[in-house]
C-alpha cells in the first residue's frame, strides 16, 4: 500500500475478541456481491411489494423484535423511548389521519419540524401510506421552504405552531393546492390548520400498509445547484436495499448496536441513516433534539452506550475545539465504530480522533441524489487520513474527463478529474421532479457526473478535490448560490448580487454575499447590516450570507453571467484563471 497524503496509514488489525466486520475482505465480497442477491433478503410481503416503511418497522415485528428498543429520543427536558412494536403501531395511527383525509399513494407530505418524536413517526407513517415524504430542515427561512413546497406540490404539511406562524402562514394564501397542515400539539390556532395529537388519538392502530413497488416515489429531497432554483431528488422504495447495505457494510451496523447519526432529517443523511437504515438493521437508534454542544454529546455517548456513531467534519472540528480534556473525561468506551460524511475531513481530525477515541473517523462520501453511501473507509481496510476510501460493493466509480456528449476515463493515478458512478444502484434518484432536462444532463457516456472532482491513487483510495460549479457547502449543508442571490435582489437598494463560499475554520466554507448598489444608494455599515439581516429573515440561518461586501459592479461573461469564480479567485488572494470571456476584455 502506498503512501499518498502527508498523514501517516491507520493500519486495521482486528483485536482478541473483536467481532469480524460486516464486510471482512474488501475485495472478494465486492467481487461477489449483486443487488440482485442484496434484494432478495427484502422479500417481506407478497407480490412484489415493497415499502420502506414496512422494511423499517412492521416486518422488524413480523421477526418477533417487536420488543425491541427503536428509538430513544433525547429531548430538551425529557425523553421517550419507542420500542419496534410501538413505532409500528404510532405510524400506523399517522397513516389513518392521512387516509381520513383522502390522503393517498404518490400524494407529497412535508415536515417542517425539528427532531422531536412527530418526525420520526409522519416519516414512517407516510411511507407506509404510500404517500411520498419530502422533510425539510427547520432553519430554512421561509423563502426556501415556500420555495421546496411549491416545488414539490406539497398537498401536506406537517409542523408545529411557531414555525407555521413564522415560515409558511406568510404565504399559505399563495398555494392552494396545500390543503392540509397538521399542527404537532393538541391544539392550534390557526385556521386551516389541524391539530396532530386529538386526530392521532382517534385513529387506529390498525393500518395494511399501502401495496407500493420497488420503483414507486418514496422520498424527495432537496438540493442546490449553481443556477436556478432548487432541485427535488426523486427517491423510490427500492431505495431502502442500499439504505440497509449500505449501514452494514460502511457503518459496520448491526442489531445490537446503540446507532447515533447526527444528521438532521431535513438532509438526505438524516432520513437515509437518521431514520430508514438503522431501523431495518433492527438496532437502536439514538436522537437529540439539542444542537451541538461538545459537553451534552459525550454524555449522550457516555449514558446511552452509543456503539456507532454517524456525524460531520464541522462537529469533529468543534469537537477538536473544546479539546482533548473534555473527551477524556468521559468514558467513551462503548464507542466502536465512528463515520464521518457530508464534506471534507480533515486528516488531522482522523489522526486526532484515533488519539482520543482509539478509533479513527471513517470518512464516506455520497450526496442527495445517490440516496446512500458511495464511496467509504471500511472496518476492513486501512485507513488513509484525508481520503474518503473505495467505492461500496456494488458501486463503480471513476474520474472522468467530459469530451463533449462523451467522458475520458483517467486512469493515471493521482489525476484531477470529475468523480463519475456507474448508474445501477437501488438509491440512485429517479429525477430531478418537473426538471427531466437537468436530469438527463447528469449522464454522459453511460456514466452519472456528481459535480466533484476527485483523485483516485493507486490503491483504489479517492480523494476528494473540490468541486466542479460553485454551490457552496456550509457546516454540511449544499447551498445555491443563486437561492442566495435572489433574496438578496429582493432589496430595493441591490442592483446585483452573487454569493461565494470563503474558507471557515469550523463550517468549512461561510457564505458571502457581494453586492452592487442601485443609483442613489450608498455603501455603508448600516446598510450592510439590514441587507444581512433581510438575508436571514428570509433564508434562515443556515443559508443566509455571513457577511457582505459592495462593489461597484460585479464582474460578468459577455454573456452576462455573473463571474462567481472570478469574485472567489480574487476573495481569496488565488490566480483568476481563464477571464477570457469577462465583459469588458478584448476578444
Ligand atoms: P448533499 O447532496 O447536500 O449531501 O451534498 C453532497 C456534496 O457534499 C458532495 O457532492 C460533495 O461535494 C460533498 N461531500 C459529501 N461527502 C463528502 C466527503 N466525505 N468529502 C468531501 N466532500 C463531501
Amino acid at each position: 500500500m502506498t503512501e499518498t497524503g502527508p498523514f501517516s496509514i491507520i493500519h486495521k488489525r482486528l483485536g482478541p475478541g473483536e467481532p469480524v466486520p460486516n464486510l471482512s475482505e474488501y475485495d472478494g465480497e465486492r467481487a461477489e456481491f449483486t443487488w440482485d442477491e442484496a434484494r432478495a433478503a427484502f422479500a417481506h410481503l407478497p407480490g412484489h411489494i415493497l415499502n420502506i416503511g414496512d422494511e423499517a418497522l412492521d416486518g422488524q415485528v413480523r421477526r418477533g423484535l417487536g420488543d425491541r428498543l427503536a428509538l430513544r429520543w433525547l429531548g430538551r427536558d425529557r425523553r421517550r423511548d419507542f420500542t419496534y412494536a410501538g413505532l409500528a403501531a404510532a405510524t400506523n395511527r399517522f397513516a389513518n389521519v392521512l387516509r381520513s383525509l383522502g390522503v393517498g399513494r404518490g400524494d407529497r407530505v412535508f415536515s417542517l419540524l425539528g427532531r422531536v418524536p412527530e418526525l420520526y413517526v409522519a416519516a414512517l407513517g407516510t411511507l407506509k401510506n404510500g404517500s411520498v415524504f419530502a422533510p425539510l430542515f427547520s432553519a430554512f427561512g421561509p423563502e426556501p421552504v415556500r420555495a421546496r413546497m411549491a416545488l414539490g406540490d406539497a398537498r401536506v404539511l406537517v409542523t408545529t405552531e411557531s414555525l407555521y406562524r413564522r415560515k409558511v402562514l406568510p404565504w399559505r394564501a399563495e398555494m392552494p393546492a396545500l390543503q392540509h397542515v397538521l399542527i404537532v400539539g393538541d391544539s392550534t390556532p390557526h385556521v386551516g390548520t389541524r391539530a396532530l395529537g386529538p386526530a392521532m388519538g382517534s385513529a387506529s392502530e390498525a393500518f395494511a400498509v399501502e401495496r407500493t413497488l420497488p420503483e414507486d416515489m418514496a422520498l424527495l429531497h432537496f438540493t442546490s445547484g449553481t443556477t436556478g432554483r432548487p432541485k427535488g431528488a426523486v427517491h423510490v422504495h427500492d431505495a431502502v436495499v442500499s439504505h440497509h447495505v449500505t449501514a452494514r457494510y460502511a457503518l459496520d451496523l448491526g442489531p445490537d448496536d446503540v446507532f447515533w447519526c447526527t444528521a438532521d432529517p431535513g438532509w438526505v443523511t438524516g432520513t437515509s441513516y437518521g431514520i430508514v437504515a438503522p431501523l431495518t438493521i433492527g438496532c437502536t437508534m439514538v436522537v437529540d433534539e439539542g444542537e451541538f454542544d461538545a459537553e451534552r454529546w459525550y454524555s449522550i455517548i457516555e449514558r446511552e452506550r452509543v456503539s456507532v456513531w454517524y456525524t460531520a467534519p464541522t462537529a469533529i472540528r468543534m469537537l477538536m475545539r473544546a479539546g482533548t480534556d473534555l473527551a477524556k473525561a468521559h468514558d467513551l468506551s462503548s464507542l466502536r465504530f465512528m463515520a464521518s460524511v457530508g464534506e471534507p475531513l480533515n486528516p488531522e481530525a482522523v489522526v486526532w480522533s484515533q488519539s482520543v477515541f482509539g478509533h479513527p473517523f471513517h470518512d464516506n462520501w455520497w450526496q442527495t441524489e445517490t440516496g446512500g453511501i458511495m464511496i467509504a473507509n471500511f472496518r476492513c481496510l486501512d485507513v488513509k487520513p484525508g481520503s474518503m476510501g473505495r467505492p461500496l460493493p456494488g458501486v463503480n466509480a471513476a474520474i472522468v474527463e467530459r469530451q463533449g456528449a462523451t467522458v475520458q476515463v483517467l486512469d493515471t493515478p493521482m489525476t484531477v478529474g470529475e468523480l463519475a458512478l456507474a448508474p445501477g444502484w437501488p438509491s440512485m434518484f429517479r429525477g430531478y421532479l418537473h426538471d427531466e432536462d437537468r436530469y438527463r444532463k447528469c449522464f454522459v457516456g453511460g456514466w452519472y457526473l456528481t459535480g466533484d472532482l476527485a483523485m483516485r491513487d493507486a490503491d483504489g483510495y479517492f480523494w476528494f478535490v473540490g468541486r466542479s460549479d460553485d454551490v457552496i457547502k456550509s457546516a454540511g449543508h449544499l447551498i445555491g448560490p443563486f437561492e442566495v442571490e435572489s433574496v438578496l435582489l429582493e432589496h430595493p437598494a441591490v442592483a446585483e448580487a452573487a454569493a461565494i463560499g470563503v474558507p471557515d475554520p469550523l463550517s468549512g466554507e461561510a457564505v458571502k454575499a457581494f453586492v452592487a448598489l442601485k443609483p442613489g444608494h450608498a455603501p455603508g455599515e448600516a446598510l450592510r447590516d439590514e441587507l444581512l439581516a433581510h438575508g436571514r429573515k428570509r433564508l434562515g440561518a443556515a443559508v443566509a450570507p455571513k457577511c457582505l461586501d459592495f462593489r461597484d459592479e460585479l464582474p460578468r461573461t459577455r454573456s452576462g453571467k455573473i463571474m462567481r469564480r472570478l469574485l472567489k479567485a480574487r476573495e481569496l488572494g488565488l490566480p483568476e484563471g481563464d477571464i477570457s470571456t469577462l465583459e469588458g476584455t478584448e476578444r
